[in-house]
């Protein structure tokens, strides 16, 4: 069996003029459309002499041809390396050098600066616009169709992403065909999609959640997707009208929230909402189900492992909490310092195995190392714990763990206390450099334009709620909060911008 993730999921298609893609200007694109169009681009890959193995680093903006590329890759047996549009040059030449690419793929505009740094390892130059436009297609055009999707082992590497890198370097997470088949397969049967579906795609495709979570359920589940080229909550909104699942980062469904015309009436053809990526405010979830009659499914993954955890499809979706473990996926909780499984209940390090599992990370044998267990858990420095039902909860990044006094103090905890205030939107809570504490418990809180609140009045409102040593030493009020695309709130800004807010003198 040929275990390439392309031949998984096309090879037993039974009814290839089903509608795979819609998009805005209404053309259908169907199955066999991607077969045909992939085949073309495949056969362009072969000839610029991309061979099985090789990297093709793609940098362009979310279109058609923009998917049918990272299918080609896979058909072509190459590794999909996609790469945020919004890089700058600067960046780009870290991942370039670093991952070695046999082909940049990129807008064409961009293609004289990308052309010296792909030079410096030899790489190839090809362009892709946000027309479709570009070298690329217009040599597929001339290709043939037909192509034989390229053997591959299970173990083989389809994609390498980047990590966002909010500390340190990024990283490239080396995935394998069956890391993604296995996963994708997965979460169609836990969130129960069937052919009947209708996806609305709002989502970027350079980053797990909308490549591989929504591109990937789609077509195993021989599906449609509405392709949006970026999120527009009025259109989306629009679109619910004959679309039944929307997945989207937090961010989605506040702004939706925002939106008068997100009603029961306007969500009634919906199945599902899905949220990831970045933490679901309990209360976004709340006033979600209160506003729309619908229960958002909150998950949880990473860029190294895929999807983990799953709020329940039938049964209880748990406000603040990220559901169980996915089937073949073992999570558990350790004592970050000794490795030791921890019992229920009790906050540690979040550890996954299971066929979801990135490989390592690109040429970092040693940071590889360093982030599995002998067992083979990978410890993904989510700070969390498993509740009595088998809840899984995020506190936090461990990086962003608070150690005030020498105690340590998990943000969320203060947060969720802050948020619960009126009049308060949203807070992240930092830590910054302390001569006494070493750390200083710091919120940074965004406020209604119309709320009464002041720092004085924060602080008095968490007495007695918190610990002495969790509060807040300051409470500093900002009109929003730093975020990267996915919705995560950039805590790495804060505390460079809050650096000096302690020192004296
Ligand atoms: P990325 O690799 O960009 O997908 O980021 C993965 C990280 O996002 C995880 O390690 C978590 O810290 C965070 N994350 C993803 N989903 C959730 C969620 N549902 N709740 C809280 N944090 C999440």
């Amino acid at each position: 069996m040929n275990a390439n993730l392309f031949s998984r999921l096309f090879d037993d298609l039974d009814d290839a003029a089903r509608t795979a893609i819609e998009t805005l200007d209404g053309r259908r694109i169907t199955y066999d459309d991607l077969i045909a169009f992939s085949g073309r681009l495949a056969n362009v890959l072969v000839a610029r002499g991309i061979k099985p193995g090789d990297r093709v680093a793609v940098q362009v903006e979310k279109t058609v041809p923009n998917l049918v590329l990272y299918l080609a890759a896979l058909r072509a047996g190459a590794v999909y390396l996609p790469l945020n549009p919004a890089y700058t040059l600067n960046e780009l030449g870290y991942f370039i050098t670093d991952a070695e690419p046999a082909l940049v793929v990129c807008d064409p505009y961009k293609a004289e600066g990308i052309k010296t740094i792909a030079a410096k390892v030899g790489a190839r130059v090809e362009t892709l616009g946000a027309d479709g436009k570009g070298s690329l297609t217009e040599a597929a055009t001339a290709a043939k169709p037909e192509f034989i999707t390229v053997v591959r082992a299970s173990d083989d590497l389809a994609a390498i992403l980047y990590t966002s890198g909010t500390t340190g370097r990024s990283k490239g997470a080396m995935l394998t065909h069956d890391n993604l088949a296995s996963n994708a397969c997965s979460l169609v049967d836990c969130w129960r999609f069937t052919d009947k579906d209708v996806l609305i795609h709002a989502l970027p495709i350079y980053h797990t959640h909308g490549l591989f979570v929504a591109s990937n359920v789609t077509l195993f589940a021989r599906t449609s997707m509405i392709f949006l080229p970026k999120f527009d909550p009025d259109l989306v909104i629009r679109l619910m009208a004959r679309a039944t699942v929307l997945m989207g980062v937090p961010t989605f469904y506040i702004r939706l929230l925002q939106n008068p015309a997100l009603t029961k009436d306007s969500t009634r053809h919906m199945r599902l909402f899905i949220s990831g990526s970045a933490p679901l405010l309990a209360e976004t979830h709340r006033e979600w189900s209160a506003r729309t009659g619908h229960a958002v499914l909150e998950r949880y993954g990473m860029t190294e492992t895929g999807m983990n955890t799953s709020n329940p499809y039938e049964g209880d979706r748990v406000p603040g909490a990220v559901g169980h473990a996915l089937p073949g996926v073992s999570v558990r909780v350790t004592d970050p310092e000794t490795g030791k499984e921890l019992p229920h209940e009790a906050i540690g390090m979040i550890e996954v195995k299971g066929p979801n599992v990135f490989k390592g990370y690109w040429r970092m044998p040693e940071k590889t190392r360093a982030e599995f267990r002998n067992d083979g858990f990978f410890i993904t420095g989510d700070i969390g714990k498993i509740d009595d039902k088998d809840y899984v909860h995020i506190l936090g990044r461990g990086t962003d763990l608070v150690i005030s006094g020498g105690l340590n103090v998990y943000p969320k905890e203060v947060e969720s206390e802050i948020d619960a205030l009126p009049g308060v939107v949203e807070t992240a809570v930092i830590g910054v450099p302390h001569t006494d504490f070493g750390e200083g418990v710091t919120a940074v809180v965004v406020r209604d334009k119309s709320a009464d609140l002041d720092e004085a009045k924060v602080l008095g409102a968490l007495e007695g709620r918190l610990a002495k040593f969790k509060m807040p030493k300051r409470v500093i009020f900002v009109d929003e909060l730093p975020r990267n695309a996915m919705g995560k709130v950039q805590k790495n800004i804060l505390r460079d911008t809050y650096a000096s807010l302690y020192k004296t003198g």
